[in-house]
């Protein structure tokens, strides 16, 4: 007679557990170094590395900004993201489509969270499980391309209502591949109502100051107005670009 074997969604649910606990750990190490930390999800193409780059690239000069960015393989995206100046690691996950709270937790492990303003992760492309995966982080947001059908939010709505923000990306093209973005709209606000939703195009920069400025100004919780490290960078950079925009 063999012992009867736990059910897979006992099991799931301990993996959960687990993950839950390091991520709540996490959350106290953020915190204690005064470090805000966003994570987005999406599906695969939506556009988060684009995203994230421009927004490196716009934040370098005044706060100190790092990402990891997580793929099943290559090292393509933190190469990407490299380009911004900003300290960058790619977690690659192999056959798993989602990040844990250990995966950040052994990115992280050369890195001084005392020095960072603003951590971003990019999850894996995936709208299913890295919903239920809590990294620790302060703020999440999703993303929506306008490439994609204005029906997402309705077929995984699990993904939407456990973000934060959302993000309608690739506006650039909206025209071109009539996007009904009334639709979209109302769509994120039928799984999740009150969802604040930014619309940008990380390719001409447009709304990509709007979204900035929300996320800088603690509308969203965050306590990231002031860089630790501003006087220094300031001096370095008087006349930077996102000072003047
Ligand atoms: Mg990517
Ligand atoms: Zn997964």
């Amino acid at each position: 007679m063999s012992t009867p074997q736990p059910r897979l969604v006992e099991v799931r649910q301990n993996v959960l557990k687990q993950n839950d606990l390091l991520a709540r750990e996490l959350r106290g190490r953020f915190r204690e170094a005064a470090v805000s930390v966003v994570s987005l999800v999406s599906s695969p193409g939506a556009g988060k590395t684009a995203f994230l780059e421009k927004m490196l690239s716009d934040l370098k000069p005044q706060y100190a900004v790092a990402a990891l960015v997580g793929d099943l393989a290559t090292e393509n995206d933190a190469a990407r993201l490299a380009r911004s100046g900003a300290p960058v690691k790619q977690i690659t996950t192999g056959t798993v489509c989602h990040l844990d709270a250990t995966m950040i937790q052994t990115a992280l492990e050369e890195w001084n969270l005392d020095e960072l303003d603003i951590l971003f992760i990019e999850n894996v492309g995936n709208l299913v499980c890295p919903s239920s995966y809590d990294l620790g982080e302060d703020l999440r947001v999703v993303l929506l391309s306008v490439t994609e059908g204005e029906d997402k939010p309705l077929k995984y709505p699990t993904i939407f209502n456990t973000a934060d923000v959302g993000i309608i990306t690739k506006m650039d093209l909206a025209e071109v591949v009539e996007f009904d973005l009334a639709a979209a709209h109302d769509n994120i606000q039928r799984v999740r109502p009150g969802m604040k939703v930014f619309e940008v195009s990380a390719k001409t920069g447009a709304g990509m100051k709007e979204w900035r400025q929300s996320l800088l100004n603690s509308e969203f919780g965050l306590r990231i107005a002031e860089s630790k490290t501003m006087d220094s960078l300031e001096f370095r950079n008087p006349q930077s670009e996102f000072v003047n925009s």
